[in-house]
């Protein structure tokens, strides 16, 4: 399954967890709304119960993470609870995630560039170990050419390990790489 595939399937995954085990159910949904006109001072008490009573729901990490894909919760207006959260904490933790997954995907990218990096280092090696010097020139000439491919292939090796050292460290491989 490719992770596009995997990110349409979390959807419907999600909303099923929730279908079959929302404990809100059971509850007056008015609970989780303020009404137009309610005042602060009531509203505040009754804000705090529903995230009370979403705290003891069996599926409520997946309704925080469908209320963040829907984008409910406003910083601004002040005004429902969701997965255990209220508007303004849904909308700071959309940014907060945001920021996670722009971090991931950074990551990625630049675990993609080692990859590359060590896919060409590894051909360059290969094809350097498998070249004949040219053997014009006389002994002494083809010696120095030996000599100069034995030091490419140092070096390639040598940067080979740089790149999958650091690689390895930061999956967390560490030492055993
Ligand atoms: S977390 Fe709260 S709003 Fe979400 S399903 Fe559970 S009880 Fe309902």
């Amino acid at each position: 399954m490719t992770s596009t595939q995997a990110r349409r399937m979390r959807r419907p995954v999600l909303q099923a967890a929730i279908d079959a085990g929302a404990k809100c159910v059971q509850a007056d949904p008015d609970l989780f709304f303020r009404a137009d006109g309610e005042p602060a001072s009531t509203w505040q008490a009754q804000r705090a119960e529903a995230i009370r009573f979403c705290h003891g729901c069996p599926v409520r990490s997946a309704c925080e993470e469908l209320a963040l894909r829907d984008g409910d919760g406003n910083d601004r207006i002040d005004d429902l609870v969701r997965g255990g959260r209220s508007g303004s904490e849904l909308a700071t933790l959309r940014v907060l995630q945001a920021q996670r997954l722009k971090a991931a995907i950074t990551a990625d990218e630049a675990s993609d560039q080692e990859w590359s990096e060590l896919a060409t280092l590894a051909v360059e090696l290969g094809s350097e170990a498998r070249r004949m010097p040219t053997r014009s020139g006389g002994m002494p000439h083809q010696a120095e050419l030996l000599s100069q491919q034995n030091e490419r292939i140092a070096e390639l090796a040598a940067k080979l390990a740089v790149v999958r050292t650091a690689r390895r460290a930061r999956t967390g491989w560490e030492v055993a790489a």
